[in-house]
């Protein structure tokens, strides 16, 4: 995958109206579409008079639809290290993804607009914002979509050294956007491709822990016993704390910073890092 002439090769090109000026992109901005499939998000978009430099679909097919040196209208109102609103330096990706569910169902995650459609729990990871309100659902981002969105953001970063840092929508406009949410696994792309990055919440947060209990430990889909048991895990493993939940942390078993599962924080004991 690479870049010529501010277009990403061999992948549609599908011109917006909405774009502006030229523009040097200082920041990666990732977010969320809320909506179904790409194709049909780049409509949705576009009849709203809004714009991203890329669409990215759950099985990490991508749609670009401005020149990655022009304006594109994906930020709104945001600052960051001293940048006042990003649209002005910045490219935006937007993931294919429903976002946030507030309904737990027999059949699954919904919200009061999914027209009862429900996601199974699996596909839905249990968590509190960041930046606060209460414990959500949230759909979680394929492999297929986060190793496509890997590929093109290692692609942009060697066309545009100016680049300093991949940042969320929920970095940059903190009280009004929850995009991409806790489902992203942000720190798996801040370094992607470029020099050091100043590194975020997500980054810091991360620490190295092993299994301390005796038995083996339930790893559940969620911060609480009542909810499922997706796999065990035996005393000794290994993992990185992504983030605390009460007595609860939502880890990452892998090392790639995807979360995998909720364990009691009374059996985890910190090894370093
Ligand atoms: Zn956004």
């Amino acid at each position: 995958m690479h870049i010529e002439n501010h277009r990403l090769k061999d992948v549609p090109f599908d011109a917006t109206p909405h774009m502006g000026r030229e523009i040097t992109p200082r920041f990666l901005v990732m977010h969320y579409t809320a909506g179904g499939s790409a194709l049909n998000s780049v409509r949705a978009i576009r009849n709203r008079g809004l714009s991203a430099h890329f669409f990215v679909d759950r099985d990490g097919a991508i749609i670009q639809t401005v020149p990655c040196n022009r304006l594109a209208h994906h930020a709104g109102p945001s600052q960051w290290r001293g940048h006042d609103g990003l649209n002005n330096c910045s490219i935006g990706i937007e993931i294919a993804n429903l976002g946030w569910f507030d309904r737990k169902e027999a059949a699954g995650w919904t919200r009061s607009d999914l027209g009862g459609r429900c996601l199974p729990e699996p596909e839905v990871l249990i968590a509190r914002h960041r930046n606060g309100g209460p414990s959500m659902g949230w759909e979680a981002y394929p492999e297929a979509q986060l190793k496509a969105l890997a590929a093109l953001t290692e692609a942009i970063r060697a066309a545009y050294p100016s680049i300093q840092e991949v940042v969320g929508h929920d970095d940059i406009s903190p009280g009004r956007k929850l995009d991409p949410g806790p489902a992203f696994p942000l720190a798996r792309f801040q370094h992607l491709g470029g020099a050091a990055g100043s590194g975020t919440l997500a980054e810091n947060d991360l620490g190295a822990f092993e299994v301390s209990s005796r038995d083996n430990l339930n790893l559940r889909g969620g911060p609480g016993t009542g909810f499922t048991v997706l796999g065990k895990l035996a005393p000794g493993t290994r993992l990185r704390v992504l983030r605390e939940e009460g007595d609860w942390r939502l880890v990452d078993l892998q090392g790639d910073a995807v979360p995998d599962g909720f364990v009691h924080g009374a059996f985890l004991r910190r090894i370093g890092g």
